[in-house]
């Protein structure tokens, strides 16, 4: 009987079919009733449709221009789609999918983990997986971060960070610190909270005009990774500290590399200034990692070409190695004895906390990485992208390349057209999206050297091909 469970699902066909008996929201079906379910269910061309009449996708209209993908299954650096034809993933599934798809050493961790439990609620209860992260997290990150809390995604766990630091200054007496000062071109994730921080131009501010909290944004940094410091690059940022420090509760940065909001990579004395002057007055230090930290930049932690140290510091996607959300927000003793202050407590608790689950897979994910050579397979993804995307910059087209680790990023003069290149890219058995002007690629670290000359090969095509079709 218990081979017949289903979870009720509804569809027209599907509700007409007769449950043998019914828990609740839950129905359990016969064998016979699940067969011609899943017979209905198994007509392809239903899928596609199905999902283009009802599912939204990110940033999208409910109504998709052209069909999208169907992803059966992936492997490696592979997906396969559902006509059989395999692509190179050069996207890591948004930064997170660090070893490829498919991995024995986390499949194994999630079976593990699912057959003692794969929740538990943490209000009250704790677990060894998240307690195993946690030590492993605070121990890979700056010795002064001493206090984790979990949640389930890269923006809950800036929303947490920005709580962090507006309780750090309220439980004090201080309600005038009330703004966080961030960058122009800088992303933090779709929540509130994250929007509110996010570039106000390219970012979603004027969907949500009126609505979210009104921050200060200060010149994003404007010097390349190699480029000569000079004084005036930190001009604009010690200025706005300058003047309003006084409600500034923290300055939140993606460190070295901006992503989201343009995939601008900039230099660590940029960053290092940065911390100085936070720490004159008197002003907290978030680092965003959820894009750039495990490794992605060639350090475990962007932050560490600058060797400086934030007061909070939020990690995400590649920490289960892009199997399940989960992320993470640190601090340190400062921040929570201040948070603490005068009885108070930090004031967030998700229910999937600490998902046991995807602790299990996290905890596999960091044994994987940190015993492996992955700094050896960044610099040689590196020195790849180096030489084979600077033929890119004989096109008409492209402004500029920029690689840091294993990203590899071509900015061209013009806005892309998403349609027409990413249907290309498939053509070419690669998975790339560019947004903006730019198309990029930061691929899983497992990557082989054809693999990613195949794909780096088809950036050079899809761009050329481009510039042909916008000149007609
Ligand atoms: N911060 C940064 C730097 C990011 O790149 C992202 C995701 N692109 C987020 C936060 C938000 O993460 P999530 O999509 O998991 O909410």
């Amino acid at each position: 009987m218990t081979d017949c469970y289903k979870p009720f699902e509804k569809h027209e066909n599907i509700t007409q079919l007769k449950p043998l008996l019914q828990i609740g929201c839950c129905y359990l079906f016969s064998p016979e009733t699940i067969e011609r379910k899943e017979h209905f269910m198994d007509k392809k061309f239903k899928f596609l449709e199905y999902d283009k009449e009802h599912i939204l996708h990110p940033y999208s209209p409910s109504v998709p221009a052209n069909e999208i993908p169907l992803v059966k299954s992936a492997y490696g650096v592979f997906l396969e789609l559902d006509d059989g034809k395999k692509i190179i993933d050069g996207m890591s599934s948004w930064w997170s999918v660090i070893h490829g798809y498919n991995v024995p050493e986390l499949n194994d961790a999630a079976a593990d983990q699912l057959s003692n439990m794969s929740h538990v609620m943490f209000g009250g209860l704790t677990h060894e997986s998240a307690i195993r992260l946690a030590k492993t997290l605070i121990d890979i990150t700056d010795e002064s971060l001493e206090h984790i809390f979990f949640s389930d995604s890269g923006s809950v766990s800036v929303e947490v960070a920005l709580k962090m630091a507006f309780q750090y200054w309220g439980s004090q007496g201080n309600k005038k610190k009330n703004k966080v000062l961030s960058f122009y071109k800088g992303y933090h994730g779709d929540t509130f909270g994250a929007m509110s921080v996010c570039d106000p131009v390219t970012g979603m501010h004027s969907a949500f005009d009126g609505i979210l909290h009104k921050n200060i944004f200060v010149e994003e940094p404007m010097c390349g990774f190699d480029d000569e410091w000079d004084e005036t690059y930190i001009e604009a940022f010690q200025k706005t500290v300058e003047q309003q420090h006084e409600e500034i509760a923290a300055v939140i940065i993606e460190p070295i590399v901006q992503g989201a909001g343009g995939m601008r990579i900039y230099s660590p004395e940029f960053l290092k200034r940065v911390r100085t002057i936070c720490d004159e007055y008197g002003v907290l230090l978030i680092l965003d990692e959820v894009a750039t930290g495990f490794g992605r930049t060639g350090k475990l932690f962007a932050y560490e070409f600058a060797d400086i140290t934030p007061d909070i510091l939020c990690v995400g996607k590649a920490l289960t190695g892009g199997y399940i959300s989960l992320a993470a927000t640190l601090t340190s003793k400062k921040v929570i004895q201040g948070i603490e202050s005068n009885g108070n407590v930090l004031m967030h608790g998700p229910t999937f906390m600490a998902n046991p689950l995807a602790c299990a897979i996290a905890n596999a994910s960091l044994e994987l990485l940190l015993n492996s050579s992955w700094q050896k397979s960044i610099k040689r993804i590196e020195a790849q992208l180096k030489d084979e995307l600077k033929r890119c910059e004989g096109l008409g087209i492209v402004k500029e390349t920029r690689i840091l680790g294993a990203i590899g990023v071509v900015e061209l003069s013009k806005e892309v057209d998403l349609s027409f290149m990413s249907q290309l890219f498939v053509q070419k058995g690669v998975w790339v999206r560019p947004f903006l002007n730019l198309v990029y690629i930061m691929p899983p670290f497992i990557i082989s050297k054809d693999e990613l000359t195949h794909l780096t090969s088809a950036m050079f095509e899809v761009i050329q091909e481009f510039e042909v079709y916008i000149e007609k």
